[in-house]
């Protein structure tokens, strides 16, 4: 079956979706882009995009940090991704990849400043399934530093800024752990390689604040709002030192790849009683019922693809 892919206006198959190897973005890691779920609910049929329009929000404001130009608005862009899905016809679980970025430069000769290059823009969407192959994930805290606002901002996703995400994950990989946990340059917790953080410390859900480097994940909006609305808890957002990590009662990871993954251990120490923690349970067992369209409440955050 093709694989159709949304580029620059036209659909295109995944074969024929190319890029030059003068454009900016591949030299220069000038490009930032989002990660959006689709669930596939097999006993209503139906293909759930899961908030697509705070991704592309946040997607507009990542260029807007950047100077890329997006070819679209959030309307058209929640309406291009359904067409697309229709196109491809997907039947299952789908990830899917909006990319806006710096293509190629106006003069023909090379150059830093932006201003002289242009902006392209695709989606790719691909079926995919769990993103962290573990129920309990064992981490370090990485030996790679996060990103300042002021140098590259995490804040904006941008493509550049995941060489560090990658040279975390690969060491974790390599020193045989499932995931890295990143302190930023003040020796605070920031998140994950590709996902926010949380804690439960002394009995509060606890994450760090969105200004200690941190991507601002939908799904870490997701869990303080579902968490407040279902089980009356408010999240504490603040600095988190790492040693309050050892210390947790529960620990999780949130993204969405990651889902809901709890962390079990963290640089040797087992967090809590080194099982799936009873509140992170119940934020993830909320959280799989609404991205799978199986809590009516919530049916504003998703998007269905097929008509009924
Ligand atoms: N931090 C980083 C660095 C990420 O790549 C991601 C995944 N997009 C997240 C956090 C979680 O964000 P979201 O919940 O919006 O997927």
């Amino acid at each position: 079956m093709t694989n159709w892919v949304y580029m620059d206006g036209k659909y295109v198959p995944l074969e024929e979706a190319k890029i030059s190897i003068t454009t900016h973005a591949f030299l220069y890691g000038t490009a930032c882009f989002e990660g959006i779920r689709a669930y596939w609910n097999a006993e209503k049929e139906q293909l759930y995009v899961f908030r697509p329009r705070e991704h592309y929000e946040r997607l507009a404001d990542s260029c807007r940090i950047l100077g890329i130009a997006l070819p679209h608005t959030v309307d058209e862009l929640c309406r291009i991704t359904v067409e697309l899905f229709q196109k491809n016809q997907f039947r299952q679980n789908i990830h899917f990849r909006p990319f806006a970025y710096k293509s190629k430069e106006k003069s023909g000769q090379i150059s830093l400043d932006m201003r002289n290059v242009g902006d392209a823009f695709f989606i790719w969407a691909q079926p995919f399934g769990k993103y962290i192959q573990t129920k309990g994930a064992k981490c370090c805290i990485s030996s790679w530093r996060q990103t300042d606002d002021n140098s590259i901002s995490r804040r904006a996703k941008i493509s550049a800024a995941y060489i560090l995400s990658a040279l975390a994950r690969s060491e974790a990989g390599h020193n045989g752990y499932d995931e890295a946990i990143l302190l930023n340059q003040d020796g605070h917790v920031s998140e994950g390689s590709g996902e926010n953080l949380f804690m439960v410390r002394k009995g509060k859900l606890t994450t760090p604040a969105v200004t200690e480097n941190l991507l601002e994940g939908i799904t870490r909006a997701t869990v303080i709002e579902i968490a407040e609305a279902e089980l009356g808890i408010k999240t504490v957002e603040r600095a988190v030192d790492r040693t309050e990590l050892y210390a947790a009662q529960e620990l999780f990871f949130c993204g969405t790849g990651a889902e809901i993954t709890p962390i079990v251990q963290v640089d040797g120490r087992t967090i809590g009683t080194g099982e799936v923690g009873p509140l992170t349970q119940k934020i993830s067992d909320l959280y799989f019922d609404i991205v799978y369209g199986r809590n009516p409440k919530y049916s504003r955050w998703l998007t269905p693809v097929y008509a009924k």
